[in-house]
């Protein structure tokens, strides 16, 4: 079997076409989404998605402010930044770019930001309401890959859907919105005995583990959807996911490639959450 490709530029660029409207009818009511980055240190990756957020705010009529600060930079200042921006009413989106410089408590950093300002997703009362399914800003990565398959036609519901890899910003959150939609969740990391046992059962597999060319093709149910969050390097120099695509492509049914499947949808729905942040100011 060749997998069908599933596209992420071109789901992310609809989507974005829709984003832009909610902005035309924000600006109709004086509202300028606005989306603040703190970036600190000199980080070249971190950086990179930097610029290509605030570009991707600009596309869409979206105000940016980026505020850089020293790599020595005290926490308290850093603190301080965050609660001024929380007061700001012309920024509806507040980011911090990770990983920050170890002087500094990322935990406290990420519960300083107002969760109704919390456009990564990353605050625990965004993550509790999103356990329970309420109303709030999902992790932006997840939110993509629910966003990807919703718009290729693949209903989660029922399906036995396999995660490699359970991070705070990937895999965990992922897993529990696959389950506020019916999913059957397996969970695998690290410590995980007999992975292959656990992938080769997944209607839907995701790997979201950081290591090149991981998942084979041994590893993948014949027809099954993949899902390629990972963001790598292989020995070339060359950008490569989580999955052996060249193999794992003409086992699957379904499968997104890297680049261009899952990361243009992470920033997408960035955008989402700040223009959903403006949205709902109006009504404080
Ligand atoms: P983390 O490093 O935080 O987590 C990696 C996870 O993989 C951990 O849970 C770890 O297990 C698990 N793992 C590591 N080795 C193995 C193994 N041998 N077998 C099974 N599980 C293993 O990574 P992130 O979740 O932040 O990112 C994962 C990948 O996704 C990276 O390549 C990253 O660049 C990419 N990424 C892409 C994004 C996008 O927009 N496309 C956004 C965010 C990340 P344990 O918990 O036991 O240590």
């Amino acid at each position: 079997m060749v997998a069908a490709i599933i596209n992420g530029k071109e789901i992310a660029a609809k989507k974005r076409l829709e984003i832009a409207k909610m902005v035309e009818n924000l600006k109709e009511n004086d509202i300028v989404p606005g989306l603040a980055v703190i970036l600190v240190g000199n980080n070249a990756a971190s950086r990179t998605y930097v610029t290509n957020k605030q570009k991707a705010c600009q596309e869409l009529g979206m105000n940016s402010l980026l505020i850089e600060l020293p790599e020595a930079v005290s926490e308290k200042e850093l603190l301080g930044k965050i609660i001024e921006l929380n007061d700001n009413p012309k920024f509806h989106g507040i980011l911090v770019q990770l990983p920050l410089p170890k002087h500094i408590d990322e935990k406290k950093v990420i519960e300083t930001i107002s969760p109704l300002k919390d456009v990564d997703g990353f605050h625990p009362v965004n993550i509790g309401r999103m356990m329970i399914g309420q109303d709030g800003f999902l992790p932006c990565t997840p939110f993509g890959i629910m966003i990807l398959l919703e718009e290729t036609g693949i209903s989660v519901a029922g399906k036995h859907v396999v995660i490699v890899g359970r991070s705070n910003i990937v895999g965990k959150p992922l897993g529990q919105l696959m389950l506020n939609q019916h999913a059957t969740v397996t969970y695998c990391h690290s410590k995980t005995k007999d992975l292959k046992l656990h992938t080769s059962q997944a209607d839907i597999l995701i790997a979201a583990v950081g290591i090149p060319n991981f998942i084979k093709a041994e590893d993948v149910k014949e027809g099954a959807v993949v899902i390629d969050v990972g963001i790598n390097r292989n020995e070339s120099g060359k950008l490569c996911g989580d999955v052996d695509f060249a193999e794992v492509s003409q086992k699957a049914g379904f499968i997104t490639p890297v680049p261009k499947g899952v990361g243009p949808m992470t920033i997408t729905m960035l955008l989402y959450n700040t223009v959903k942040a403006a949205s709902e100011s109006i009504h404080r």
